[in-house]
């Protein structure tokens, strides 16, 4: 009889069970196991925030199948033929040997197991502070179902009332927004300028002004000196500039680095980012070893660099990867990422894809043209909601680099399309004439994300100059005096109005109203509206009438992230 083909996953939540469970769907005849450090298997991570913030309540609902069965190693045995082992942690990898020794994490129990093919699925953990007081009681990170157990707890118990959430990241802002839900005054402190790394400041600003409209704290630009406690309990933290404020709860959610204990004790190579070095089959530098998920470092498609991307859906596409590689010969390849994330802010959704205009300019693109669009996602009678998108692209070719995307409307249709735009090599002039779904329920005639190319090729082709409200607000405060004109109607500016000097006329009164206009027509004239499309219509009116220097806001009212007036 054949020899079964021993394959054996380390790590069962995200990465592990898919690589076991595609190795299996490719070869019938091998023997597949998942040794799992915890109790749990295929943890939806992802849905922990949810969990904790009490959108559901059976916690069996982040570990089930769409269908409603619990992930259990009875499960895997009857419905996949995976041998799953729980509480069930690999201590060492002899790879002369090919075996890995384990050690039950409940009875001390140890045993060894051989392998064919070993597939590496350990993931990543969370990173702490160096600072004083990290091991008091109240202190917690949100990674594992452990720690969702914990907060989840806290929230059916309501004792708490304070907490801070440290990190501004994609966890932080959910952690922040779950426990808000469960009723405790949340502060999220950030060490630098802005919340979510992955957007520009302008649009990290916008998602900040939301966070704070809801009710939780937001302190950027300060990080944490030490956490105080007494009698071993938390009771507040110290900022890096003095400041205390009192809290029974903090979520550290600094980020994560690479889980590679494992990987390096037993000598496989590790990358310059601190990831487990893996080549397009997810195999590492033991060629009967693969590698995946957050314990790897990925390929940056568009820099050419390697990256960390911790995310649940890579993890789940290269664990497909490295199943089939391993149950047969290496025959599929994972290309890489282009970091395409999305989070939920309370009623807003933030994302992003490729470059960011900040990553673009360390990257060295020393030409590249950005634009922020702001509009509703549908047409006003069907509820239209607000998305605001900055778009970034390679000045010289055209070529899209990247897209962000904040809003309470459809972001991650949005993010989702420059994400293809993206992989697929397209460029702004391909984007202008995208043809997409339209219907009123759905979408504009003109999607926002076509406008957003069209805007973009304007300025472009010279057509149309646009400045940012960064550099508005840049000239306003250290004063410069454009002529700032607010096209819009009286009861809009009553409603909501920058108050920067402008001077309000409405856009069908401009042509009568020229001769209020500055008379020197070098003058710089600043024109925008609530989004800027009647702003770009006010400038086309001024240019036609000879003043010189004439730009539009991008992004309009909607897209300034600075107090207003009103
Ligand atoms: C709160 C939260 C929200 C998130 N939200 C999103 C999101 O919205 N979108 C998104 O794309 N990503 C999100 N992520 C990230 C995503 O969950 C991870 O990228 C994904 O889980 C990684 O999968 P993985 O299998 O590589 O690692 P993990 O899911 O971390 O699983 C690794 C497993 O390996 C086990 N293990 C480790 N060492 C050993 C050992 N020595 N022996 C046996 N077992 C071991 C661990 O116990 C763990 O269960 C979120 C993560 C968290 C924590």
């Amino acid at each position: 009889m054949e020899k079964r083909k021993r394959i054996v996953v380390i790590g069962g939540s995200a990465a592990g069970p898919k690589a076991a469970a595609k190795a299996r769907r490719i070869d019938n005849n091998a023997e597949v196991t998942i040794l799992q450090k915890e109790g749990d298997l295929s943890m939806a991570s992802c849905g922990y925030p949810y969990y904790i913030g009490g959108y559901f309540d059976d916690r069996n609902m982040l570990i089930c199948t769409p269908t409603g069965v619990v992930r259990n190693p009875q499960f895997y045995l009857n419905a996949k033929d995976i041998a799953a082992k729980v509480n069930t942690e690999v201590t060492a990898i002899d790879r002369k040997l090919r075996t890995v020794s384990f050690r039950n994490t409940l009875t001390g129990e140890t045993g060894e197991m051989a392998y064919d093919k070993l597939i590496l699925a350990t993931g990543s953990v969370p990173r702490m502070p160096p600072i004083p007081g990290v091991e008091l009681e109240g202190i917690t990170t949100l990674q594992s179902m452990k720690d969702a157990d914990f907060l989840r707890k806290v929230r059916d118990e309501g004792k708490i009332k304070k907490a801070a959430v440290i990190g501004g990241g994609l966890i932080g802002i959910e952690t922040c927004e779950a426990l808000h839900l469960a009723g405790i005054e949340i502060t999220v402190i950030e060490l630098l300028p802005q919340l979510l790394m992955f957007l520009d400041w302008e649009l990290a600003k916008l998602v900040e002004n939301h966070v704070r409209s809801q009710g939780a704290n937001v302190i950027t630009e300060n990080g944490i000196a030490a956490f105080l406690g007494e009698n071993g309990k938390l009771t507040g933290v110290k900022l890096q500039n003095g400041t205390e404020l009192l809290c029974e709860l903090a979520v550290v959610a600094i980020g994560v680095r690479p889980n590679v204990k494992l990987a390096q004790a037993c000598g496989i190579e590790i990358g310059e980012t601190g990831g487990i070095k893996v080549d397009p089959y997810m195999q590492t530098s033991d060629p009967d070893i693969y590698a995946v998920g957050d314990c790897v470092e990925t390929l940056h498609r568009i820099s050419g660099k390697k990256v960390l991307a911790p995310y649940g859906d890579l993890a789940n596409l290269q664990g497909r990867v490295a199943g089939e590689n391993a149950a047969s010969e290496n025959c599929v390849t994972f290309p890489g990422t282009i970091q395409t994330g999305i989070c939920k802010v309370f009623d807003y959704a933030a994302g992003a894809t490729g470059l960011s205009e900040t990553t673009a300019r360390r990257l060295g693109y020393d030409h590249i043209v950005t634009v922020i669009n702001a509009s509703p996602d549908k047409p006003g009678f069907m509820e239209g909601k607000l998305i605001v998108t900055k778009l970034v692209a390679d000045g010289t070719t055209g070529k899209i680099l990247g897209a962000q995307c904040v809003g309470p409307g459809n972001v991650n249709r949005q993010i989702a399309q420059w994400a293809m735009a993206i992989l697929g090599g397209l460029t702004v002039e391909d984007f202008v004439n995208a043809d997409l779904p339209y219907a009123p329920p759905f979408s504009l005639a003109i999607d926002h994300g076509v406008a957003s190319a069209h805007i973009l090729q304007n300025k472009m082709k010279g057509r149309m100059k646009g400045i940012s409200c960064a550099e508005v607000h840049r000239k306003v405060t250290s004063g410069e005096s454009p002529f700032l004109l607010d096209v819009r109607q009286p009861e809009e500016f009553e409603q909501m109005r920058l108050g920067i000097g402008e001077t309000l006329m409405p856009l069908g009164a401009l042509r009568r109203r020229l001769n209020e206009m500055p008379q020197d027509k070098e003058k710089e004239i600043i024109c925008y509206c609530k989004i800027s499309l009647r702003g770009y219509e006010a400038a086309i009116v001024l240019e036609g009438n000879g003043w010189k220097n004439v730009k539009v806001m991008e992004g309009g009212v909607m897209a300034w992230p600075y107090p207003r007036e009103k």
